[in-house]
C-alpha cells in the first residue's frame, strides 16, 4: 500500500453546542438561574429531583429557543415534546436528564459563517453551514473533585440549554472557531444567550473524521466533549486530525470513541467506546405534556428578533457605503452599530462617523477598559459634520473626542465654541449678492473680463471691497466673482 500523507484526506466536522438561555428561572422550575452564588443555594425540589416534584416548562425558555431558531431559518415543529435521557452519575440527583431526542423543537436551518482566510479582509467570503436541529434541554450540575473528596453544586443543574447540533459541514478549526462565533454574535445579538464561555454559558462537542479525498461516505468519528474555550477546540481539533491521518497514513482504522482533551498537555486519550441512543434508554418525558405552537404564537416572537448581524453588515456596505473593513468592526456588535447609526442619523458622513467610532472611540475605550461609550452618538455625529464642513480640522477634531472621553465632558462645549455654520452660510450668501452687485456697477470691466482682458476683474473686485469696507476674504471673493462671470 502506498502511504498517504495528510493532503489526501478531507476533514469533515460537526459541532453540538450547549449555549445557556438567557432567562431568569430554570427549564422546568422556578429555581433562579444565577452565576457565582454560594454552591447549592439555587436548587429547589424540582431540582433536586425530590420525590412528588413536578416539573413544569419555563415559557421564556421556549420563547428563547425558537427565536433561536428563527434567527437560523430552523423549521419550528408544530408539535415537540421531551424525553428522558437515563444515566447515572452524581451531577444529576434525578439519574434522568429532561432533553428532546424524538421531536425537537427546532430542525433544520443553518448558521451563516464568515469564512477564514486573506478574503476576509477585503469584502468578507460567506457560507452557511447547515443545522441538523436545536433543542432545548436542562443542564446538569457541576462537580469539583479534590484529594479524597468529590463536591457536587446544583446551582447550575436546570439551567435551560440550546443545543445547536450542526451537520458534518466544517472543514477544519478555523472553520469551526468563524462557526461559533457567528452563534456567539447572532445569538447575543438577540439577547438569547450571552455565550460567555469563561462563565460556562457555551460549550461544545466536537465530532472529527477524516475520509479520503473525493465522493465516497464519511469516516468514522471521534468525539471531545464539553470543550469550553475557542482555543482549546482549536488545539483539539488539529490535534486529532493529526492523529488520525497518522493512524489512517499507516494503514490502521479509527475506532468510533470518546476522547478526553488535556489542555496542558496538548494531547488526548481515549476515554470510552462511544455511547449509543439505546444506552441511555430514551423514553418521553411522562411529566411534561408535549407542546403545540400555533401560528398567532409564533408570530410575535419573530417580530422580536433584531436585524441578523450579517444582514445587517450587508445593509451597513449598501446603504451606508463603508467598506466591508469597518463594517466587520461594527457589526458584530448591537451596541456599537447601534451607537453608528445613531450617530450617522444627523446627516454626516457615515465613513467620516465610523472612522471616528471605529479608530478613536473603540481606542480611547479600549485604553479605559471600558464597554460605555461616554460619549451621545448625536454629538459625535456632530463633530463628523463640523469636520466635514471645514469648521473644525480633522486632527483637532480627533483630539477633541479623545479628551471628551478620557475627562468624560461630552462635547457639547467643545461643537458650541466652533465657528458657527449659519454664520458661515448666511456670509456665503451675503458676499454672493455683493458680487452681483458689483458686476451690475461694472458693466464696462465685465465686457472686458468677458473679451478676454483678465485684469479687468480688479475693478469689479475694487468696488466690492469699498463697499464691504475691506471685510470680505480676497480669495474668496476671487472666487465667487470668477464662478459668476
Ligand atoms: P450523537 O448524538 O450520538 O453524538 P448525532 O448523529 O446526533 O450523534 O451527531 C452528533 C454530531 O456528530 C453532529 O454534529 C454530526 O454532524 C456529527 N457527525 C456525525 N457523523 C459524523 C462524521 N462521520 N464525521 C464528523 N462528524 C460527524
Ligand atoms: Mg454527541
Amino acid at each position: 500500500m502506498v502511504p498517504r500523507t495528510d493532503m489526501d484526506f478531507e476533514t469533515a466536522i460537526g459541532l453540538e453546542v450547549h449555549v445557556q438561555l438567557r432567562t431568569k428561572s430554570k427549564a422546568f422550575s422556578r429555581s433562579r438561574c444565577s452565576f457565582g452564588e454560594e454552591p447549592n443555594r439555587a436548587t429547589d425540589p424540582v431540582v433536586l429531583g425530590l420525590p412528588g416534584a413536578l416539573p413544569v416548562l419555563n415559557g421564556e425558555a421556549i420563547r428563547q429557543i425558537v427565536r433561536a431558531g428563527m434567527l437560523f431559518d430552523c423549521t419550528i415543529a408544530e408539535l415537540c415534546h421531551w424525553d428522558r435521557k437515563n444515566y447515572f452519575y452524581p451531577d444529576s440527583p434525578k439519574n434522568y436528564q429532561i432533553t428532546q431526542q424524538e421531536k425537537p423543537i427546532c430542525r433544520g436551518g443553518a448558521v451563516e459563517i464568515e469564512l477564514p482566510g486573506p478574503a476576509r479582509n477585503v469584502q468578507g467570503a460567506h457560507r452557511k453551514v447547515r443545522l441538523n436541529r436545536i433543542h432545548l434541554e436542562e443542564d446538569v450540575g457541576k462537580l469539583s473533585h479534590g484529594g479524597s473528596r468529590s463536591l457536587v453544586d446544583f446551582n447550575r443543574a436546570g439551567v435551560p440549554l440550546a443545543e445547536i447540533v450542526s451537520e458534518p459541514d466544517l472543514q477544519g478549526a478555523e472553520e469551526v472557531a468563524a462557526f461559533l462565533n457567528a452563534i456567539r454574535t447572532y445569538l447575543s445579538y438577540a439577547a438569547i444567550s450571552d455565550c460567555d464561555m469563561e462563565k460556562g454559558q457555551m460549550r461544545c462537542d466536537v465530532n472529527v473524521s477524516l475520509k479520503p479525498k473525493g465522493d465516497g461516505p464519511l469516516g468514522t468519528r471521534v468525539e471531545y466533549k464539553n470543550l469550553n474555550s475557542i482555543s482549546g477546540v482549536r488545539n483539539a481539533i488539529c490535534h486529532e486530525i493529526d492523529r488520525q491521518s497518522r493512524i489512517l497514513s499507516a494503514g490502521g482504522k479509527i475506532s468510533q470513541e470518546t476522547r478526553r482533551w488535556d489542555a496542558k498537555g496538548n494531547t488526548s486519550e481515549g476515554m470510552r467506546a462511544k455511547e449509543m441512543a439505546h444506552d441511555y434508554c430514551y423514553f418521553p418525558e411522562p411529566d411534561i405534556p408535549p407542546l403545540r405552537l400555533s401560528e398567532s404564537e409564533l408570530r410575535p416572537i419573530r417580530e422580536s428578533l433584531p436585524e441578523r448581524p450579517f444582514d445587517r453588515q450587508r445593509r451597513f456596505q449598501e446603504s451606508y457605503g463603508l467598506p466591508y473593513t469597518l463594517t466587520s468592526v461594527l457589526c458584530p456588535s448591537r451596541p456599537l452599530a447601534d451607537f453608528f447609526e445613531a450617530a450617522a442619523a444627523g446627516g454626516a458622513d457615515p465613513k467620516s462617523v465610523a472612522n471616528l467610532i471605529a479608530n478613536d472611540l473603540l481606542r480611547e475605550m479600549a485604553l479605559a477598559g471600558e464597554e460605555d461609550f461616554r460619549i451621545r452618538p448625536e454629538e459625535l455625529g456632530e463633530l463628523a459634520k463640523a469636520i466635514g464642513a471645514g469648521r473644525v480640522p480633522k486632527q483637532r477634531a480627533q483630539d477633541a473626542l479623545a479628551e471628551a472621553y478620557r475627562k468624560r465632558t461630552g462635547l457639547s462645549e467643545f461643537l458650541e465654541n466652533l465657528p458657527a455654520p449659519e454664520d458661515r452660510e448666511d456670509g456665503a450668501g451675503q458676499l454672493k449678492e455683493l458680487c452681483q452687485r458689483a458686476i451690475g456697477a461694472c458693466p464696462k470691466a465685465v465686457a472686458e473680463f468677458r473679451a478676454g482682458k483678465s485684469s479687468a476683474i480688479n475693478a469689479i473686485k475694487g468696488f466690492a471691497m469699498k463697499e464691504s469696507r475691506g471685510k470680505v476674504d480676497p480669495a474668496l471673493l476671487d472666487k465667487i466673482l470668477r464662478e459668476l462671470l
